[in-house]
């Protein structure tokens, strides 16, 4: 977090950090958390900054995905809506889905709104937990 203020701009917001479980093959635990930054940067050029740092902090990519990993920097929501191109999806596409990304998340920004659903990622998270309690 600390880096990313350095290179990227102002990080205005940090969560705690939390461990999940794996999502597929890899067999570790990781450590979750959540920034809010502040940047001049397109998403695109953001996404390149952002795996550039997991690449300094040792991150080898061997092409498959959800593999072991040191650190993984995604982009959950961005200031200006829906952004879609061949390499980056913003919101990200799965993000909804993941208590580990939408609990750090709404500690941060809970009354961020996704463009796509209309819904903050409060009441996400409220009802990612409703359908995990009815599974
Ligand atoms: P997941 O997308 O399920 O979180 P991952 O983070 O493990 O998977 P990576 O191997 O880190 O996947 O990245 C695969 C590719 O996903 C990246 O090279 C990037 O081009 C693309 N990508 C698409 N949308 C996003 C986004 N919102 N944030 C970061 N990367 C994205
Ligand atoms: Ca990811
Ligand atoms: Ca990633």
């Amino acid at each position: 977090m600390e880096l990313l203020h350095e290179t990227l701009g102002e990080v205005t917001a940090c969560s705690a950090i939390t461990a999940s479980a794996p999502v597929g093959p890899s067999q570790r635990q990781y450590a979750n958390a959540a920034l809010l930054l502040q940047s001049r940067l397109n998403p695109r050029s953001l996404l390149n900054v952002l795996q550039d740092t997991e690449a300094m902090l040792g991150r080898v990519r061997r092409g498959q995905r959800w593999q072991a990993r040191t650190l993984d920097l995604d982009i959950v929501l961005w200031s200006g809506g829906i952004f879609a191109a061949p390499e980056l999806i913003i919101p990200h596409p799965l993000y909804r889905e993941r208590s580990f990304v939408l609990g750090p998340a709404a500690q941060i920004a809970p009354l961020w709104r996704d463009p796509l659903t209309g819904l903050t990622i409060r009441q996400t998270a409220a009802r990612l937990s409703r359908w995990k309690r009815k599974a």
